[in-house]
Protein backbone atom coordinates (compact mmCIF):
# COMPACT_ATOMS: atom_id res chain seq x y z
CA UNK A 1 0.00 0.00 0.00
CA UNK A 2 1.86 3.36 -1.05
CA UNK A 3 2.56 5.55 1.96
CA UNK A 4 2.44 8.67 -0.38
CA UNK A 5 -1.52 8.85 -0.53
CA UNK A 6 -2.82 8.97 2.98
CA UNK A 7 -6.23 8.16 2.62
CA UNK A 8 -7.53 7.44 6.13
CA UNK A 9 -7.48 9.42 9.45
CA UNK A 10 -5.65 8.64 12.48
CA UNK A 11 -8.46 7.02 14.12
CA UNK A 12 -8.58 4.05 11.21
CA UNK A 13 -5.33 3.88 11.42
CA UNK A 14 -5.19 2.63 14.80
CA UNK A 15 -7.65 -0.08 13.57
CA UNK A 16 -5.75 -0.72 10.88
CA UNK A 17 -3.00 -1.67 12.88
CA UNK A 18 -4.85 -3.75 15.45
CA UNK A 19 -6.13 -5.76 12.29
CA UNK A 20 -2.63 -6.32 11.00
CA UNK A 21 -1.37 -7.36 14.25
CA UNK A 22 -4.69 -10.18 14.29
CA UNK A 23 -3.73 -10.91 10.96
CA UNK A 24 -0.17 -11.51 11.96
CA UNK A 25 -1.09 -13.42 14.57
CA UNK A 26 -4.10 -15.84 12.17
CA UNK A 27 -1.58 -16.15 9.49
CA UNK A 28 0.49 -19.04 11.12
CA UNK A 29 -3.38 -20.97 11.17
CA UNK A 30 -4.57 -19.94 7.68
CA UNK A 31 -3.66 -23.35 6.25
CA UNK A 32 -5.43 -24.85 8.40
CA UNK A 33 -8.42 -22.86 9.27
CA UNK A 34 -8.97 -21.84 5.47
CA UNK A 35 -9.62 -25.39 4.97
CA UNK A 36 -12.24 -25.50 7.21
CA UNK A 37 -16.02 -25.90 6.94
CA UNK A 38 -16.22 -25.31 10.61
CA UNK A 39 -15.01 -22.53 12.91
CA UNK A 40 -11.53 -23.17 13.76
CA UNK A 41 -11.29 -22.23 17.82
CA UNK A 42 -7.58 -21.17 17.55
CA UNK A 43 -8.55 -18.71 15.08
CA UNK A 44 -11.73 -17.69 17.00
CA UNK A 45 -9.75 -17.02 20.34
CA UNK A 46 -7.63 -14.63 18.68
CA UNK A 47 -10.44 -12.90 17.12
CA UNK A 48 -11.92 -12.73 20.71
CA UNK A 49 -8.86 -11.66 22.40
CA UNK A 50 -8.13 -9.10 19.30
CA UNK A 51 -11.46 -7.67 20.71
CA UNK A 52 -12.16 -6.28 17.26
CA UNK A 53 -15.58 -7.56 16.35
CA UNK A 54 -16.89 -4.65 19.03
CA UNK A 55 -16.51 -2.73 15.74
CA UNK A 56 -19.97 -3.94 14.32
CA UNK A 57 -21.71 -3.43 17.37
CA UNK A 58 -23.24 -0.38 18.78
CA UNK A 59 -21.43 1.66 21.18
CA UNK A 60 -24.95 1.23 24.39
CA UNK A 61 -24.08 -2.34 23.43
CA UNK A 62 -20.36 -3.10 24.00
CA UNK A 63 -19.39 -1.74 20.59
CA UNK A 64 -17.21 0.70 19.69
CA UNK A 65 -18.30 3.00 17.67
CA UNK A 66 -22.48 4.81 17.92
CA UNK A 67 -23.52 2.82 15.27
CA UNK A 68 -21.39 0.05 12.90
CA UNK A 69 -18.58 2.15 10.64
CA UNK A 70 -18.81 1.07 7.33
CA UNK A 71 -14.78 2.34 6.99
CA UNK A 72 -13.87 0.89 10.12
CA UNK A 73 -15.22 -2.84 8.94
CA UNK A 74 -13.23 -1.81 5.25
CA UNK A 75 -10.54 -1.36 6.82
CA UNK A 76 -10.73 -4.63 9.23
CA UNK A 77 -12.14 -6.91 6.61
CA UNK A 78 -8.75 -5.60 4.00
CA UNK A 79 -5.97 -6.67 6.73
CA UNK A 80 -8.06 -9.52 7.85
CA UNK A 81 -8.35 -11.17 4.33
CA UNK A 82 -4.76 -10.63 3.37
CA UNK A 83 -4.05 -13.42 6.37
CA UNK A 84 -7.08 -15.30 6.06
CA UNK A 85 -10.50 -15.63 4.82
CA UNK A 86 -11.70 -17.53 7.65
CA UNK A 87 -10.92 -14.66 10.06
CA UNK A 88 -12.14 -12.63 7.73
CA UNK A 89 -15.47 -14.25 7.22
CA UNK A 90 -16.00 -14.42 10.92
CA UNK A 91 -15.08 -10.77 11.69
CA UNK A 92 -17.69 -9.95 8.86
CA UNK A 93 -20.43 -12.36 9.95
CA UNK A 94 -20.99 -10.07 13.31
CA UNK A 95 -21.59 -7.38 11.84
CA UNK A 96 -23.76 -8.69 9.05
CA UNK A 97 -25.33 -10.94 11.39
CA UNK A 98 -26.19 -8.48 14.23
CA UNK A 99 -27.10 -5.34 12.82
CA UNK A 100 -30.95 -6.06 12.00
CA UNK A 101 -30.91 -6.71 16.07
CA UNK A 102 -29.06 -3.76 16.46
CA UNK A 103 -31.93 -1.62 14.12
CA UNK A 104 -34.90 -3.89 14.66
CA UNK A 105 -34.89 -5.93 17.62
CA UNK A 106 -36.42 -5.27 21.08
CA UNK A 107 -34.24 -3.92 23.74
CA UNK A 108 -34.18 -7.14 25.54
CA UNK A 109 -33.14 -9.13 22.46
CA UNK A 110 -30.36 -6.01 21.67
CA UNK A 111 -29.10 -6.35 25.56
CA UNK A 112 -29.45 -10.45 25.10
CA UNK A 113 -27.75 -10.42 22.10
CA UNK A 114 -25.79 -7.92 20.95
CA UNK A 115 -22.82 -7.64 24.04
CA UNK A 116 -22.17 -11.17 23.35
CA UNK A 117 -21.58 -10.53 19.36
CA UNK A 118 -18.86 -7.72 20.42
CA UNK A 119 -17.05 -10.13 22.91
CA UNK A 120 -17.56 -13.06 20.08
CA UNK A 121 -19.11 -15.17 22.33
CA UNK A 122 -22.01 -15.54 19.98
CA UNK A 123 -21.45 -16.40 16.46
CA UNK A 124 -24.03 -14.59 14.38
CA UNK A 125 -25.41 -15.41 10.68
CA UNK A 126 -28.23 -14.29 8.03
CA UNK A 127 -30.08 -16.79 6.42
CA UNK A 128 -31.58 -15.23 3.30
CA UNK A 129 -30.92 -18.01 0.62
CA UNK A 130 -32.70 -21.26 0.22
CA UNK A 131 -32.27 -24.30 -1.88
CA UNK A 132 -34.11 -22.89 -5.11
CA UNK A 133 -33.78 -18.76 -4.69
CA UNK A 134 -30.11 -16.80 -4.48
CA UNK A 135 -30.35 -13.35 -6.34
CA UNK A 136 -34.37 -13.39 -6.67
CA UNK A 137 -34.92 -13.32 -2.98
CA UNK A 138 -38.70 -11.98 -3.55
CA UNK A 139 -39.02 -15.65 -4.85
CA UNK A 140 -38.21 -17.29 -1.14
CA UNK A 141 -40.60 -20.10 0.22
CA UNK A 142 -39.80 -19.64 4.16
CA UNK A 143 -43.04 -18.85 5.59
CA UNK A 144 -43.57 -16.97 9.34
CA UNK A 145 -46.95 -17.12 10.36
CA UNK A 146 -47.88 -15.52 13.52
CA UNK A 147 -49.62 -18.31 16.42
CA UNK A 148 -50.66 -16.80 19.93
CA UNK A 149 -47.36 -14.66 21.75
CA UNK A 150 -45.25 -16.86 19.18
CA UNK A 151 -44.29 -16.81 15.69
CA UNK A 152 -43.97 -20.15 13.73
CA UNK A 153 -41.19 -20.38 10.97
CA UNK A 154 -41.35 -23.04 8.17
CA UNK A 155 -38.66 -23.59 5.21
CA UNK A 156 -35.44 -23.75 4.68
CA UNK A 157 -32.03 -21.50 4.27
CA UNK A 158 -29.04 -22.71 2.11
CA UNK A 159 -25.48 -21.74 1.81
CA UNK A 160 -25.42 -19.72 4.90
CA UNK A 161 -22.24 -18.66 6.66
CA UNK A 162 -21.37 -19.89 9.86
CA UNK A 163 -24.92 -22.29 9.35
CA UNK A 164 -24.30 -24.96 11.54
CA UNK A 165 -21.82 -23.51 14.67
CA UNK A 166 -24.07 -20.07 14.67
CA UNK A 167 -25.39 -19.38 18.16
CA UNK A 168 -28.59 -17.85 15.90
CA UNK A 169 -29.95 -17.10 12.40
CA UNK A 170 -31.96 -14.14 11.14
CA UNK A 171 -34.39 -15.24 8.77
CA UNK A 172 -36.17 -13.88 6.33
CA UNK A 173 -39.34 -15.30 5.40
CA UNK A 174 -43.03 -14.28 3.56
CA UNK A 175 -45.56 -13.44 6.20
CA UNK A 176 -49.09 -12.20 5.15
CA UNK A 177 -49.72 -9.12 6.97
CA UNK A 178 -53.08 -7.97 7.47
CA UNK A 179 -54.21 -10.00 3.99
CA UNK A 180 -50.97 -8.40 2.08
CA UNK A 181 -48.13 -10.65 1.26
CA UNK A 182 -44.86 -9.37 2.64
CA UNK A 183 -41.27 -10.40 4.06
CA UNK A 184 -40.59 -10.44 7.97
CA UNK A 185 -37.18 -11.01 9.66
CA UNK A 186 -37.06 -13.31 12.79
CA UNK A 187 -34.02 -14.25 15.58
CA UNK A 188 -34.18 -18.14 15.54
CA UNK A 189 -31.56 -19.05 19.01
CA UNK A 190 -29.60 -22.20 17.09
CA UNK A 191 -31.32 -24.25 19.96
CA UNK A 192 -34.53 -23.96 19.11
CA UNK A 193 -36.75 -27.31 19.09
CA UNK A 194 -37.02 -27.30 15.07
CA UNK A 195 -33.67 -26.02 13.98
CA UNK A 196 -31.53 -28.97 12.08
CA UNK A 197 -28.32 -27.83 10.25
CA UNK A 198 -26.46 -29.99 7.60
CA UNK A 199 -23.18 -29.52 5.77
CA UNK A 200 -23.89 -30.62 2.17
CA UNK A 201 -21.61 -28.46 0.02
CA UNK A 202 -17.92 -27.83 0.11
CA UNK A 203 -16.85 -25.14 -1.97
CA UNK A 204 -13.17 -24.09 -3.52
CA UNK A 205 -12.28 -21.77 -1.13
CA UNK A 206 -13.19 -23.66 2.29
CA UNK A 207 -15.76 -21.96 3.66
CA UNK A 208 -17.93 -22.16 7.09
CA UNK A 209 -21.16 -22.95 5.60
CA UNK A 210 -24.75 -24.91 6.32
CA UNK A 211 -28.07 -25.51 5.50
CA UNK A 212 -30.13 -24.78 7.63
CA UNK A 213 -33.91 -26.45 8.42
CA UNK A 214 -36.65 -24.71 10.23
CA UNK A 215 -39.42 -27.61 10.69
CA UNK A 216 -42.02 -25.69 12.51
CA UNK A 217 -40.17 -23.83 14.71
CA UNK A 218 -41.73 -21.64 16.95
CA UNK A 219 -39.95 -18.37 18.87
CA UNK A 220 -42.06 -15.54 20.82
CA UNK A 221 -42.97 -12.79 18.70
CA UNK A 222 -40.49 -10.60 20.62
CA UNK A 223 -37.73 -12.35 18.73
CA UNK A 224 -39.06 -10.23 15.56
CA UNK A 225 -36.67 -7.96 14.19
CA UNK A 226 -38.41 -4.86 12.54
CA UNK A 227 -42.00 -4.61 12.19
CA UNK A 228 -43.76 -7.58 10.48
CA UNK A 229 -43.85 -6.97 6.75
CA UNK A 230 -40.97 -4.70 6.43
CA UNK A 231 -37.78 -7.74 6.79
CA UNK A 232 -36.56 -6.68 3.72
CA UNK A 233 -36.50 -2.92 4.15
CA UNK A 234 -33.52 -4.50 7.64
CA UNK A 235 -31.57 -6.75 4.87
CA UNK A 236 -31.29 -4.00 2.68
CA UNK A 237 -30.10 -1.38 5.22
CA UNK A 238 -27.72 -4.46 6.04
CA UNK A 239 -26.53 -4.58 2.90
CA UNK A 240 -26.05 -0.84 2.58
CA UNK A 241 -23.72 -0.47 5.43
CA UNK A 242 -21.69 -4.18 5.08
CA UNK A 243 -21.48 -4.41 1.28
CA UNK A 244 -18.30 -2.16 0.72
CA UNK A 245 -16.78 -4.02 3.59
CA UNK A 246 -16.63 -6.59 0.78
CA UNK A 247 -14.36 -4.40 -1.65
CA UNK A 248 -11.97 -3.92 1.52
CA UNK A 249 -11.87 -8.34 1.86
CA UNK A 250 -11.05 -8.23 -1.49
CA UNK A 251 -8.82 -5.44 -1.31
CA UNK A 252 -6.37 -7.30 0.73
CA UNK A 253 -6.81 -10.42 -1.11
CA UNK A 254 -5.22 -8.44 -3.96
CA UNK A 255 -2.58 -6.83 -2.34
CA UNK A 256 -1.90 -9.95 -0.57
CA UNK A 257 -1.10 -11.52 -4.12
CA UNK A 258 0.60 -8.42 -5.65
CA UNK A 259 2.83 -8.94 -2.70
CA UNK A 260 3.55 -12.79 -3.15
CA UNK A 261 3.93 -11.54 -6.88
CA UNK A 262 6.30 -8.93 -6.46
CA UNK A 263 9.02 -11.12 -3.58
CA UNK A 264 8.66 -14.14 -6.48
CA UNK A 265 9.82 -12.51 -9.90
CA UNK A 266 12.42 -9.97 -8.27
CA UNK A 267 13.89 -12.96 -6.87
CA UNK A 268 13.61 -15.63 -9.39
CA UNK A 269 16.14 -15.52 -12.34
CA UNK A 270 15.08 -16.71 -16.07
CA UNK A 271 17.20 -15.71 -19.28
CA UNK A 272 19.69 -14.28 -16.92
CA UNK A 273 17.15 -11.35 -15.79
CA UNK A 274 14.80 -11.17 -12.77
CA UNK A 275 11.24 -12.19 -14.05
CA UNK A 276 10.25 -8.75 -12.89
CA UNK A 277 12.43 -7.19 -15.55
CA UNK A 278 11.28 -9.57 -18.54
CA UNK A 279 8.66 -9.37 -21.44
CA UNK A 280 5.03 -8.38 -20.07
CA UNK A 281 5.97 -8.63 -16.33
CA UNK A 282 6.63 -5.44 -15.46
CA UNK A 283 3.51 -3.78 -16.74
CA UNK A 284 1.54 -6.65 -15.42
CA UNK A 285 3.09 -5.75 -11.75
CA UNK A 286 2.36 -2.41 -12.56
CA UNK A 287 -0.95 -2.57 -13.84
CA UNK A 288 -2.02 -4.91 -10.48
CA UNK A 289 -0.61 -2.18 -8.34
CA UNK A 290 -2.43 0.92 -10.15
CA UNK A 291 -5.88 -1.23 -10.31
CA UNK A 292 -5.52 -1.94 -6.66
CA UNK A 293 -4.63 1.80 -5.58
CA UNK A 294 -7.29 3.08 -7.78
CA UNK A 295 -10.30 0.36 -6.28
CA UNK A 296 -8.58 1.30 -2.63
CA UNK A 297 -9.27 4.82 -2.91
CA UNK A 298 -12.69 4.48 -4.34
CA UNK A 299 -13.66 1.99 -2.11
CA UNK A 300 -12.37 4.12 1.24
CA UNK A 301 -14.25 6.86 0.18
CA UNK A 302 -17.69 4.87 -0.68
CA UNK A 303 -17.47 3.28 3.03
CA UNK A 304 -16.77 6.90 4.25
CA UNK A 305 -20.09 7.72 2.49
CA UNK A 306 -21.58 4.94 3.80
CA UNK A 307 -20.68 5.13 7.27
CA UNK A 308 -22.88 8.62 6.92
CA UNK A 309 -25.47 7.74 5.05
CA UNK A 310 -25.85 3.86 3.71
CA UNK A 311 -28.80 3.70 2.10
CA UNK A 312 -28.11 7.08 0.19
CA UNK A 313 -24.85 5.23 -0.87
CA UNK A 314 -25.83 1.93 -1.95
CA UNK A 315 -25.30 2.38 -5.39
CA UNK A 316 -21.54 3.34 -4.93
CA UNK A 317 -21.80 0.39 -2.55
CA UNK A 318 -22.51 -1.86 -5.25
CA UNK A 319 -19.93 0.14 -7.83
CA UNK A 320 -17.10 -0.57 -5.03
CA UNK A 321 -17.81 -4.20 -4.50
CA UNK A 322 -18.16 -4.96 -8.22
CA UNK A 323 -14.90 -2.46 -8.83
CA UNK A 324 -12.24 -4.09 -6.32
CA UNK A 325 -13.92 -7.79 -6.59
CA UNK A 326 -13.82 -7.37 -10.03
CA UNK A 327 -10.37 -5.93 -9.95
CA UNK A 328 -8.99 -9.25 -7.19
CA UNK A 329 -10.19 -11.37 -9.40
CA UNK A 330 -7.46 -9.99 -11.94
CA UNK A 331 -4.64 -9.41 -9.70
CA UNK A 332 -4.78 -13.06 -8.14
CA UNK A 333 -4.55 -14.37 -11.97
CA UNK A 334 -2.26 -12.20 -13.07
CA UNK A 335 0.06 -12.64 -9.91
CA UNK A 336 -0.25 -16.82 -10.57
CA UNK A 337 0.90 -16.47 -13.89
CA UNK A 338 4.04 -15.08 -12.54
CA UNK A 339 5.05 -17.19 -10.37
CA UNK A 340 4.45 -19.98 -13.04
CA UNK A 341 4.42 -23.15 -11.48
CA UNK A 342 5.21 -21.88 -7.94
CA UNK A 343 1.95 -19.90 -8.13
CA UNK A 344 -0.24 -23.35 -8.45
CA UNK A 345 1.58 -25.13 -5.62
CA UNK A 346 -1.30 -26.23 -3.00
CA UNK A 347 -1.06 -25.24 0.53
CA UNK A 348 0.89 -21.66 -0.88
CA UNK A 349 -0.38 -18.25 -0.16
CA UNK A 350 -0.90 -17.40 -3.74
CA UNK A 351 -3.11 -20.37 -4.38
CA UNK A 352 -5.34 -19.76 -1.05
CA UNK A 353 -5.70 -16.31 -2.21
CA UNK A 354 -6.25 -17.50 -5.93
CA UNK A 355 -9.22 -19.71 -4.33
CA UNK A 356 -10.30 -17.28 -2.10
CA UNK A 357 -11.21 -14.50 -4.20
CA UNK A 358 -13.46 -16.05 -6.53
CA UNK A 359 -16.50 -16.53 -4.34
CA UNK A 360 -16.68 -12.86 -3.59
CA UNK A 361 -17.65 -11.93 -7.39
CA UNK A 362 -20.98 -13.99 -6.50
CA UNK A 363 -21.82 -13.33 -2.87
CA UNK A 364 -23.78 -10.21 -1.05
CA UNK A 365 -24.90 -9.86 -5.18
CA UNK A 366 -23.32 -11.32 -7.76
CA UNK A 367 -21.53 -8.69 -10.32
CA UNK A 368 -24.42 -9.11 -13.31
CA UNK A 369 -26.73 -8.42 -11.07
CA UNK A 370 -25.47 -5.12 -8.69
CA UNK A 371 -24.81 -4.26 -12.84
CA UNK A 372 -28.24 -4.81 -13.30
CA UNK A 373 -29.69 -2.78 -11.08
CA UNK A 374 -27.24 -0.27 -11.25
CA UNK A 375 -28.11 0.39 -15.14
CA UNK A 376 -31.82 0.94 -14.16
CA UNK A 377 -31.09 3.74 -11.61
CA UNK A 378 -28.82 5.03 -14.47
CA UNK A 379 -31.70 4.81 -17.49
CA UNK A 380 -34.46 6.30 -14.64
CA UNK A 381 -32.01 9.23 -14.24
CA UNK A 382 -31.18 10.11 -17.20
CA UNK A 383 -34.62 9.68 -18.00
CA UNK A 384 -35.75 12.25 -15.56
C1 LIG B 1 -19.08 -18.17 0.35
C2 LIG B 1 -20.55 -17.87 0.34
C3 LIG B 1 -21.17 -17.45 1.50
C4 LIG B 1 -22.54 -17.20 1.53
N1 LIG B 1 -23.12 -16.81 2.70
C5 LIG B 1 -24.46 -16.57 2.74
C6 LIG B 1 -25.09 -16.19 3.97
O1 LIG B 1 -24.46 -16.06 5.02
N2 LIG B 1 -26.44 -15.98 3.96
C7 LIG B 1 -27.20 -16.11 2.83
O2 LIG B 1 -28.40 -15.91 2.90
N3 LIG B 1 -26.61 -16.46 1.64
C8 LIG B 1 -25.27 -16.70 1.57
N4 LIG B 1 -24.66 -17.06 0.39
C9 LIG B 1 -25.47 -17.21 -0.82
C10 LIG B 1 -25.29 -16.01 -1.76
O3 LIG B 1 -25.93 -14.91 -1.20
C11 LIG B 1 -25.82 -16.41 -3.14
O4 LIG B 1 -24.88 -17.30 -3.70
C12 LIG B 1 -26.01 -15.20 -4.03
O5 LIG B 1 -27.09 -14.43 -3.60
C13 LIG B 1 -26.26 -15.60 -5.50
O6 LIG B 1 -27.29 -16.53 -5.58
P1 LIG B 1 -27.06 -17.91 -6.35
O7 LIG B 1 -25.72 -18.44 -5.98
O8 LIG B 1 -28.24 -18.76 -6.11
O9 LIG B 1 -26.97 -17.51 -7.89
P2 LIG B 1 -28.20 -17.28 -8.90
O10 LIG B 1 -29.19 -16.37 -8.31
O11 LIG B 1 -28.65 -18.60 -9.38
O12 LIG B 1 -27.44 -16.52 -10.06
C14 LIG B 1 -26.42 -17.17 -10.84
C15 LIG B 1 -25.76 -16.16 -11.72
O13 LIG B 1 -26.73 -15.66 -12.64
C16 LIG B 1 -26.51 -14.29 -12.91
N5 LIG B 1 -27.73 -13.53 -12.55
C17 LIG B 1 -28.69 -13.86 -11.64
N6 LIG B 1 -29.65 -12.94 -11.61
C18 LIG B 1 -29.34 -12.00 -12.51
C19 LIG B 1 -29.94 -10.77 -12.95
N7 LIG B 1 -31.10 -10.30 -12.43
N8 LIG B 1 -29.30 -10.04 -13.90
C20 LIG B 1 -28.13 -10.47 -14.44
N9 LIG B 1 -27.52 -11.61 -14.06
C21 LIG B 1 -28.10 -12.37 -13.12
C22 LIG B 1 -25.30 -13.87 -12.07
O14 LIG B 1 -24.15 -13.96 -12.89
C23 LIG B 1 -25.22 -14.92 -11.00
O15 LIG B 1 -23.89 -15.13 -10.54
C24 LIG B 1 -23.30 -17.34 0.35
C25 LIG B 1 -22.67 -17.73 -0.84
C26 LIG B 1 -21.32 -18.01 -0.85
C27 LIG B 1 -20.67 -18.45 -2.15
Amino acid sequence: MSDRFPILEPEYLVLQARARDLADRCLPHADRADESDSVDAEVLALLKDSGLAAVQVPAKYGGEFESPDSLAVTVVREQLAAASSHVDSLFAMQGIGSYAIAVGGTDEIREQWLPRVARMEAIAALALTEPEVGSDLKSLSTTIAEDGHDVIIRGTKSFITNGGDADYYCVLGKEDVNGRSGYSLVLVPANTSGVRTSRPYQIMAPHVLGDIEFDNVRVPNTHRLGEPGRGFALVLATLATFRVSVAGAALGTAQAALDDALAHTTTRKQFDSPLARLGPIPQMLAMSWTEIEMARAFTYQVARAAASDPRGSLDLSSMAKIGATEVTGRVVDRSVQMMGRFGLVRGSRIERLYRAARPMRVYEGATEVLLDSLSKQLIKEHSR
